[in-house]
């Protein structure tokens, strides 16, 4: 069987071709920059890169291109046994992966307020499948669906019970895809079922969130009503406190747009330091220049404070996981977070394995090492898929 996923941003599509006996990803790709002028279409089939400069009009346009590449292998649409959509937010009534019905889609089409970046982006994606596959099956994976399993102590905000009910506004999560199968990869490589352990998976990429995971279900995360909250990342602040909101409001005169774009694109990595929101450009410039310095240490010490207070909301840890770009890519950026929490972890890297670069799950902590920290490659393409398939 063969499963098409696709990851819908409002000008991008990502895709992924999967056969699912074996496993084994057969394409995957890109187009960038759909609806706007200077669109491209990045690709890897079966070992062969390609690409191609394309305006693209909307991502029906995109995801055409795209089948015509995979056409000129020996894939026939035929082939593709149903569609995996990754969709950012199910609110708390998706709490699985479902097969998508027009019920379905409008229901997600009605959470785009929860998600307005993201969720009418992950429409698009669905309606424009559903066209070019018509009869196909289509499966839904939300991102928060495995952060449904939060108690409601750890996602009520501190904020007028009534006025939250009215809007659904409470800690949601993200990267709940991703989270759970770094989880599950934990437990395969400590050989231990999940359902025994307690691990805190660190997804450290663009986009960044903690998670508590306590016998196989999310207990806590980092991220909350939007993507927004939990540590720095890329161009999003993380948490600040909210009386900082309102300075802004008043002190630069900020609308709640203007605001969102400053929380959401012109901070974390970005804002505090001005170089970059790119964490390899501020390694590359921590001996030069003191902001990056300091942005490192902002990045690096939010993760060190989740770890502490998750390892309490758990009750102690048996393993720590690093996954996404910066997580399985910056041996500096784990060097300095497990180095904070040594002691107080019994933590002892084994200082090879943490710098070897390679694409493979992997213990980083030596045998003696009373809390394993892990480094794990995530796939939040295959667990699409894998529901999919299963749905299908
Ligand atoms: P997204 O959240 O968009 O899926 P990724 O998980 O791909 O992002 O992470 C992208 C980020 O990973 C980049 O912005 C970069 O900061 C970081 N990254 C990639 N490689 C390295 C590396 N070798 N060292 C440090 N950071 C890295």
């Amino acid at each position: 069987m063969i499963v098409l996923t696709l990851n819908a941003g409002s000008s991008s599509l990502k895709f992924n071709l999967i056969e699912m006996t074996t496993e084994t990803a057969l394409a995957d790709g890109i187009a960038e920059r759909i609806g706007l002028s200077e669109g491209s279409i990045r690709w890897n089939i079966q070992g062969e890169k390609g690409r191609v400069e394309q305006d693209m009009k909307d991502h029906k346009d995109a995801l055409k291109t795209i089948m015509d590449e995979l056409r000129k292998t020996a894939l026939k649409d035929g082939d593709v046994a149903g569609v995996g959509h990754r969709v950012a937010h199910g609110g708390s009534h998706f709490r699985d992966p479902i097969l998508i019905t027009s019920a379905v889609l409008e229901e997600i089409e009605g959470l785009s307020a929860l998600a307005p970046l993201h969720n009418p982006a992950n429409v698009l994606g669905i309606r424009t499948a559903m066209e070019m596959f018509p009869g196909k099956p289509q499966v839904a994976v939300f991102d928060t669906a495995f952060h449904s399993t939060i108690p409601d102590y750890a996602y009520t905000y501190g904020l007028p019970y009534e006025i939250c009910k009215k809007h659904g506004i409470r800690r949601y999560g993200f990267h709940g895809t991703s989270h759970r199968y770094v989880a599950e990869r934990t437990a395969v490589l400590l050989k231990k079922p999940l359902d025994s352990l307690k691990i805190i998976t660190c997804h450290m990429g663009n986009g960044s969130s903690i998670t508590a995971v306590d016998n196989g279900n999310s207990v806590d995360t980092s991220m909350g009503l939007t993507p927004v909250e939990g540590i720095i990342m890329g161009t999003r602040s993380g948490c600040i406190d909210p009386g900082a909101i309102v300075t802004l409001l008043d002190k630069e005169k900020l609308d709640a747009n203007a605001l969102n774009t400053l929380l959401n694109k012109q901070s974390g990595l970005q804002g505090v330091s001005g170089v970059s929101s790119d964490c390899r450009d501020i390694e590359d410039s921590i001996a030069t220049n003191e902001r990056s310095r300091l942005t490192f240490e902002v990045l690096c010490y939010g993760v060190v404070k989740y770890i502490g207070s998750y390892a309490a909301a758990m009750d102690g840890i048996d393993a720590i996981t690093f996954t996404a770009g910066i997580g399985e890519n910056s041996p500096g950026v784990r060097a300095w977070i497990c180095s904070r929490i040594k002691n107080f972890m019994g933590i002892e890297i084994d200082k090879a394995a943490n710098e070897l670069r390679n694409k493979e799950d992997r213990l980083i902590s030596t045998p003696g090492s009373r809390t394993a920290v892990c480094v794990i490659p995530t796939n939040e393409e295959l667990m699409i898929a894998r529901y999919t398939a299963k749905l299908v």
